[in-house]
């Protein structure tokens, strides 16, 4: 694929953005070329007209809204409720609670061969 080189610097944001949040395994080269129309779009769009209404980039795919709240870019989902905050995400094994590195999501365990899996972290409370 030839990406143009406008493109090229918005694909390595959304890697950032995505490695950040812990989303990245979940990107497929799709879901990034999606975030990276939004982004081009958007700045084209300022470029040309001065008061364009903002972009909303409608999917149910919630790597894809996680990423795109990071981004600044508007998204509404059609099918299920949608996330309400940005989500980010702890990799972990579900069999031996062994914590990861965001890379290691969809591999084998080192401890116990479990393919790990993730979820939500949580935010800790605070002790009175
Ligand atoms: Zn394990």
């Amino acid at each position: 694929m030839n990406i143009p080189e406008y493109e090229n610097q918005d694909f390595s944001k959304i890697e950032q953005f995505a490695k950040r949040s812990g989303d990245l395994k979940s990107l497929s080269m799709n879901d990034q070329g999606i975030l990276a129309l939004c982004l081009y779009l958007e700045r084209s769009y300022k470029k040309q007209y001065n008061n364009c209404p903002k972009l909303t980039l409608i999917t149910d795919d919630y790597s894809i809204q996680n990423v795109a709240r990071l981004l600044e870019i508007s998204t509404q989902s059609f099918k299920y409720k949608g996330i309400k905050k940005y989500i980010q995400w702890e990799i972990y094994c579900k069999t031996c609670f062994k914590i990861y590195n965001p890379s290691m999501f969809g591999k084998e365990c080192f401890v116990c061969g479990d393919i790990i899996k993730r979820r939500p972290r949580k935010r800790r409370k605070r002790k009175l």
